[in-house]
C-alpha cells in the first residue's frame, strides 16, 4: 500500500466521545493503516483513503504548538492515547520516525501516553519505554497465537512470537502492558483451547491484564473480508451472526453484534481462563452496548483533580487544579 503526505488541519489533541476513551485525546499519525487487517473498521470509514495511506506530515509541529497553547491556557489534558483508528508503529521508516518524534513531545511535556500497537516496536522507542516507564501504558494488540491465524486476518503485522517478546521486555522494564483481545472471531479464535494457549503465553510473558471484545460486523469490514477471507472461513464466521438485527454500536448506526449467548459463553470462558492464570479479564463496554458496561481504559479513571496533580514533571508549575479539561468529541473510534 502507498504512503502519501499530507497535511493536518484539524486540531490533533481531539479527544474521542464514545465510552472508555471519552475525554483523553487520541492521536493518529496516519489516515489509513498499513496493517490493512482483514476485520479493521477504521479502513471502513467512508474518510479513509482506500488504496494509499496518508502520513500527517507537520504532526510534530501542529502537536508541540497545541501543547504551548493549552498549556499557557491551563487546558493541557493529563494523558494521550496513540492509535485509535491506526497503528502507532506501522511499517514504514517514516511512519516510525514520526511516531518516535510525536512519542517524545508528548512525554517532554509531561503528559502520560497509552498506546496500541500490533506492530513492530523500533529499537529507539525502548529508550524513551525505559525513561518514562511511569508515565506509559502500553497496549499490544494479540488475538491468537495461532500462526494461521496472523496469516489470514493480520499478516502484515508483528507475528505473535514478536508481539510475545515484547510484552516479555515491557514487562521486565516494569510498564505493565496490558493485551486488547480484539477481534474475538467467533468459532476460531474463542475455542478453549486456544484461549488456553493464549493466556499461558500472555502469563509466562508477565501480563495481569487483559480487556477483550468480539469482532463487529460493519457493511466495509463485511465486505473486506469477504474479498480477503476463503469462503469457508468467512461463512462460518458469518453463521454467528445470523438473525442479528443492524444497530448503533460506538459511532456507527450499522453494527451488527455476535449473537449475545456467544458473547456471554465466550466472556465468561475468558473470565474462567484468566482467573486460572492470574490474569484481569475486562470485557470491552463500548463494542457490548447488551451487557453490563465495563470500562476497559488504559488508565483508571481519575477525578480531574487527580489528573492534574499526579502529573509527575509539572505538578504544581503550569497545571491547576482548578481547571477541568474539555474538549468536543471526534468521530473516532478504537481498533483492535
Ligand atoms: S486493526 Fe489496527 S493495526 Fe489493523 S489495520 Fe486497523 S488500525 Fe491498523
Amino acid at each position: 500500500m502507498h504512503l502519501s503526505k499530507i497535511t493536518r488541519k484539524s486540531p490533533v489533541l481531539k479527544p474521542p466521545a464514545f465510552g472508555c476513551l471519552r475525554g483523553t485525546p487520541s492521536v493518529n499519525l496516519t489516515r489509513g493503516c498499513l496493517h490493512a487487517c482483514v476485520y479493521c473498521y477504521a479502513r471502513a470509514f467512508p474518510e479513509t483513503p482506500r488504496a494509499e495511506v496518508w502520513l500527517y506530515e507537520n504532526l510534530p509541529e501542529k502537536l508541540s504548538e497545541e501543547i504551548r497553547r493549552l498549556s499557557l491556557r491551563v487546558k493541557l489534558p493529563s494523558s494521550v492515547t496513540f492509535s485509535t483508528a491506526s497503528d502507532l508503529f506501522q511499517p514504514h521508516p517514516e511512519v516510525r520516525n514520526l511516531a518516535l518524534r510525536v512519542l517524545k513531545i508528548v512525554l517532554e511535556a509531561g503528559l502520560r501516553v497509552s498506546f496500541l500497537t500490533k506492530g513492530y516496536i523500533p529499537d529507539e522507542a525502548w529508550a524513551l519505554f525505559a525513561d518514562y516507564s511511569s508515565v506509559i501504558k502500553p497496549r499490544i494488540g494479540l488475538v491468537s497465537i495461532s500462526r494461521d491465524y496472523h496469516r489470514l486476518f493480520e499478516p502484515r503485522t508483528a507475528p505473535p512470537p514478536v508481539r510475545l517478546s515484547r510484552l516479555e521486555r515491557l514487562s521486565a522494564l516494569g510498564l505493565k502492558p496490558s493485551v486488547r483481545i480484539d477481534p474475538v472471531i467467533p468459532g476460531l479464535t474463542d475455542r478453549e483451547e486456544a484461549v488456553e494457549a493464549l493466556f499461558r503465553r500472555l502469563s509466562l510473558c508477565g501480563v495481569e491484564e487483559v480487556s477483550v471484545s468480539y469482532l463487529v460486523l460493519r457493511p466495509g469490514v463485511i465486505r473486506q473480508m469477504a474479498r480477503k477471507l476463503p469462503a469457508r472461513v468467512f461463512r462460518e464466521i458469518l453463521r454467528h451472526y445470523a438473525g442479528q438485527p443492524w444497530q448503533k454500536v460506538i459511532t456507527s448506526a450499522t453494527t451488527k453484534l455476535a449473537r449475545k449467548e456467544i458473547r456471554e459463553a465466550g466472556y465468561t470462558l475468558f473470565r474462567e481462563v484468566g482467573r486460572a492464570y492470574g490474569i484481569r479479564v475486562r470485557v470491552c463496554g463500548c463494542k457490548n452496548p447488551d451487557l453490563p458496561f465495563e470500562d476497559c481504559a488504559p488508565w483508571e479513571r481519575e477525578s480531574p483533580r487527580d489528573n492534574f496533580s499526579k502529573l509527575p514533571l509539572f505538578a504544581g508549575k503550569i497545571y491547576n487544579n482548578k481547571h477541568a479539561y474539555k474538549f468536543s468529541g471526534s468521530r473516532n473510534s478504537e481498533t483492535s
